[in-house]
């Protein structure tokens, strides 16, 4: 039972499919919806956006209650200015007014967060992480995003871009990444590239050729069939998510090494891959990382699935709301 009294907050996750659902003040999720987001035409896309918002805006149980709208969006979000610096993945909304338009149709406060801060704040404030200051979080899926808690405090750097975690180099040369530059993390061990080593190997090597991966080759081979591949003995699948920890395993040492923190948690769709992924990138981390360092720090898996970023993005606007409450 919830007090009737007691306001709601919308959490928006953005990415291929626009999920929402309306957050109470403890985060606790009272309905959601989910719609294909439109990845043409940056206007057809807003609306649809706007219209996901309205839908629970009007919500019966909701009903001018909703104090505030909190939307994680993957890419590069401003912090001074509200607005999509770098929208990857998505279909370009640069030179719309996004954050002008979802204010005035819904009248609401409104916080713009870019997608792994939301879910890490959403891990933060109930999931995994609850009651630590210093977490280290990682979201893999289409794209890989980071974001750091520190002091207790989500830390986004000068310009609100920090946790580019994604192109943290783990190879000299490699192929080219999408922002230019080769080597990135992003390039190996994203869901997509993920997808690309699978398909390379059963290209490659014929002692796979029995993989039951290879039968689904002529279809739409994904990070979920290779999950389920890896978890039901695969080898070629198992391989090659060990490989994708090992890179995270490298790339998360020397965040440790700089940053000393309490929890490395990781999220996002591919950690659907759970231990398996999870204790290959602990163990890398453990032969580059100070011992002591190490020792002192828990990797985890999210708590909150795929939730953590709708939570996380109602808990940030019902925190803005209180910030601009209280003097
Ligand atoms: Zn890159």
């Amino acid at each position: 039972m919830r007090d009737f009294e007691s306001p709601f907050f919308i959490g928006v996750d953005i990415g291929r499919t626009i999920r929402a659902a309306l957050v109470d003040e403890r985060g606790r999720v009272w309905l959601q919806s989910r719609v294909l987001a439109e990845r043409r035409d940056p206007r057809a896309f807003l609306r649809q956006v706007i219209a996901v918002l309205c839908a629970l805006r009007d919500a019966e149980m909701a009903r001018g209650r909703v104090a505030a709208i909190g939307i994680g969006w993957p890419g590069l979000i401003g912090q001074q200015t509200p607005r999509i610096a770098l929208a990857s993945h998505l279909v370009d909304v640069t030179e719309c007014d996004v954050y002008g338009e979802i204010r005035e149709a819904l009248g609401v406060p409104l916080v713009f967060e870019n997608e792994a801060n939301a879910a890490a704040y959403g891990e933060w404030a109930c999931g995994a992480a609850q009651g630590l200051h210093d977490v280290f979080y990682v979201t893999i899926g289409t794209g890989i995003g980071a974001a750091l808690i520190l002091g207790g405090r989500l830390q986004r750097g000068a310009h609100g871009f920090a946790g580019e975690f994604g192109h943290v180099k783990v190879e000299s040369g490699g192929i080219e990444c999408g922002c230019g530059g080769r080597g990135c993390l992003e390039t190996i061990a994203s869901g997509p590239n993920i997808v690309r080593r699978v398909r390379e190997r059963l290209f490659s090597d014929p002692t796979f050729s029995l993989s039951p991966l290879a039968v689904q080759m002529e279809g739409t081979l994904s990070v979920p069939q290779i999950v389920q591949a890896a978890l039901d003995g695969d080898e070629l699948a198992r391989a090659v998510l060990r490989e994708t920890g090992r890179y995270f395993g490298l790339a998360i040492a020397n965040v440790l090494n700089l940053l000393d923190v309490e929890m490395v948690c990781l999220g996002g769709p591919v950690m659907l891959a759970g231990e398996i992924l999870l204790d290959a990138v602990r163990k890398e981390a453990r032969k580059h990382t100070l011992r002591m360092i190490f020792e002192g720090c828990r990797f985890a898996i999210g708590a909150l699935g795929q939730d953590a970023g709708i939570i996380g993005a109602a808990l940030l606007a019902r925190d803005a709301v209180a910030a601009m409450a209280s003097p």
